[in-house]
């Protein structure tokens, strides 16, 4: 029997259809509420919120999703996955309560607009300049032009700053105009996640949120917290008020505010806020319409799901008495207090049950595999439409749990150092018989609907044998087969995309660059040399030593920069006696330079960068850093290192 090894899409096959068929029976379908709740308040919108930048390029836009208005899912979507990605179609500008509007569907997250005094108070002003432009623009039609009076970050994740000069003009920040408020850390953070491991993050978000996906009944329907990120500018304007106690309370544009802070949460530097005249709560991203990531599949630090159901807890406790809606920076608000307080309850004990539940089986001895295989929620929380796992689920999450407490180590000395990936999967293939022989078995494995092992197994393959392409679209078969299945739209994605480049091999394509020039502008000296250090070619470095004194004259900044053992070292407010060359520089020439806008023999040439001493030697220094490649190959093997 020949396979087929077609590139396109395939159909549901007949378990996947009995799967996906099954959630109609364990799920509540019937409760419609949250259907309700996110068309309430409803005023308008724009058609297919079409959104294109300076250039005429479309940044974001709903058209594509039109598949989603049939009620009953298609068979290559899991129903629950499905209406959740209906939910997330809701979009247009939106009255919480009297004094609070929010815009949704304009991106990835929501812009939450509070009427001040003097004019308005913006949460979160989205991922790119043009969505939160329109944003704004589509508030001022409908509810009268009021100037922007501040705009608030509540944390430190791209879609909820990146839009900020689509909506304010950083003239009037510097004119004391408009306060910026953010959360304590937050400039360390943005830059910290978005430098030192900002690259292999970016191509892997591909994977998480499907951007460069086809949407469709086969491809990408959502992502869980929303439809999609947006593809337009990324900027930043650094705070101007930093909130730094656990509680602090403000008067911001005659609006009182309670801020509370909530680190090592969805994001290391968060904060919660509460409206005590509004009688409303806002929750930032702790409290949304789905199971939030302890780790993001993208890649991150862990966090603290501890963390996060004590502050949740303490909001509950706190404001949520006092509070007539609770509302967040992505999905839709819910009203009444008793509603309220439900819903912060189980959010709660979601996070609180994913943590202990996971430490109690490891206390067992179990692993994190074992965990993921074995925890479910209870009952009460399973029919939960608000703790389902549309974005994190309890098995990644429960993985991640354990690594944030013992690492990545199961302790069994047989994983302590087995060969790498290629070198395993070409020993493995010899020992079964070779590639044909484990098709072969696959494929009845695959009629038989064990898609997770033909996925395990095959992948095996195509690591030994990256050219065999019958592996590779058996491969892809399975992928996309457990992509129709997941509920979560994470998973469906990196299972979709997984699929597609197995059958297409990696693509050239760059979708964004990876960092934005306010991002680098905002770094300290210090990250941009943590950044030259992970730069750094180690083997190309061996027996190099390089000493640089460096002064940054617009600042007023001086360091000693070392390389030594093929590690690059740094000492702030100092020269050494007898460095090799003395470099200076401004500020902004730095940025410049990290962003590849010009090389250093430019720089040179044109007096930006002035160097005393032997001036070989910074060329030498540059000549050791690595350039990254964006698209990376993920499910094809990597080719070896070549020095
Ligand atoms: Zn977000």
């Amino acid at each position: 029997m020949s396979h087929d090894t077609s590139t396109g899409p395939k159909d549901a096959t007949s378990a996947t259809c009995r799967h996906n068929a099954s959630m109609m029976d364990a799920l509540p379908f019937g409760d419609t509420q949250d259907f309700v709740d996110a068309k309430r308040g409803f005023i308008a919108t724009l058609p297919d919120v079409e959104i294109r930048n300076d250039q005429g390029r479309v940044v974001w836009s709903l058209r594509d999703y039109a598949f989603l208005a049939h009620e009953e899912a298609p068979a290559t979507v899991n129903p629950s996955l499905w209406r959740q990605a209906r939910l997330n179609m809701h979009n247009g500008l939106f009255q919480v309560s009297d004094r609070i509007h929010q815009v949704r569907g304009f991106d990835l997250s929501n812009m939450t607009i509070i009427e001040g005094q003097r004019g308005l108070i913006i949460i979160d002003p989205l991922i790119s300049t043009e969505t939160a432009r329109a944003s704004l623009e589509l508030y001022w039609a409908h509810r009268g032009k009021r100037p922007v009076t501040a705009v608030i970050y509540s944390h430190s994740h791209v879609d909820h700053y990146g839009g900020v000069r689509g909506v304010v003009d950083e003239e009037d920040v510097h004119a004391g105009n408009v306060t910026i408020i953010a959360p304590d850390r937050f400039l360390e953070e943005v830059t910290s996640e978005n430098v030192i491991a900002g690259l292999p993050m970016s191509r892997r978000a591909q994977f998480q949120f499907g951007p460069t996906l086809f949407r469709g009944p086969r491809g990408q329907v959502d992502a869980g917290l929303g439809k999609v990120t947006s593809r337009g500018t990324v900027t930043l304007i650094p705070p101007t008020l930093i909130i730094k106690e656990p509680i602090e309370i403000h008067r911001i544009d005659g609006v009182e505010i309670v801020f509370q802070l909530t680190p090592d949460t969805e994001a290391k530097a968060e904060m919660h806020m509460f409206f005590p005249d509004l009688r409303a709560l806002n929750l930032a991203e702790n409290a949304t319409h789905n199971l939030h990531n302890v780790y993001p599949i993208r890649g991150a630090q862990v966090r603290d799901a501890l963390a996060w159901a004590k502050y949740i807890n303490e909001a509950r406790q706190s404001y949520a008495p006092k509070a007539d809606v609770v509302f967040a920076q992505h999905h839709w608000p819910v009203w009444g207090n008793g509603r309220v307080l439900d819903f912060l309850a189980k959010q709660r004990d979601a996070y609180k049950y994913l943590h202990d539940q996971t430490v109690r089986l490891m206390s067992h001895g179990l692993k994190a595999a074992e965990i993921a295989e074995q925890i479910r929620f209870p009952k009460s929380l399973e029919q939960e439409w608000s703790v389902r796992g549309y974005y994190g689920t309890l098995s990644h999450n429960s993985k991640s749990v354990y690594q944030r407490y013992i690492g990545w180590y199961d302790a069994n000395a047989a994983n302590l150092n087995p060969h790498p990936p290629v070198e395993r999967a070409k020993r493995a293939l010899t020992y079964m018989g070779g590639a044909a022989r484990v098709i072969a078995q696959a494929r009845e494995d695959f009629a038989a609907g064990d898609y997770r092992w033909v996925a395990d197994v095959m992948s095996q393959v195509v690591f030994a044998e990256p050219d065999n392409m019958e592996a590779r679209a058996l491969a892809a078969d399975a992928y996309e087969q457990l992509g129709y299945q997941a509920e979560s739209a994470t998973w469906r994605n990196s299972y979709l995309l997984g699929a597609h480049e197995l059958r297409n091999g990696t693509p050239a394509i760059i979708a964004r660059a990876p960092v934005s020039p306010d991002v680098v502008k905002a770094l300290t000296v210090p990250l941009f040399f943590d950044y030259l250090g992970v730069r750094l070619n180690g083997p190309k470095a061996d027996g190099k030593r390089i000493v640089i004194n460096w002064t940054i004259s617009d600042v007023n900044e001086r360091y000693v920069l070392n390389l030594e053992n093929a590690a690059l070292t740094y000492l702030a407010d100092r020269h050494a006696d007898g460095a090799d060359a003395t470099v200076s520089l401004e500020r902004a020439v730095l940025s410049q330079l990290l962003m590849g806008r010009v090389t250093l023999e430019d720089a040179v040439a044109r007096g930006l960068v002035v160097i005393t001493g032997a001036a070989g030697k910074l060329s030498e220094l540059f000549g050791l850093l690595d350039e990254f490649r964006l698209m990376f190959p993920v499910v094809l093997p990597q080719e070896p290192e070549t020095p």
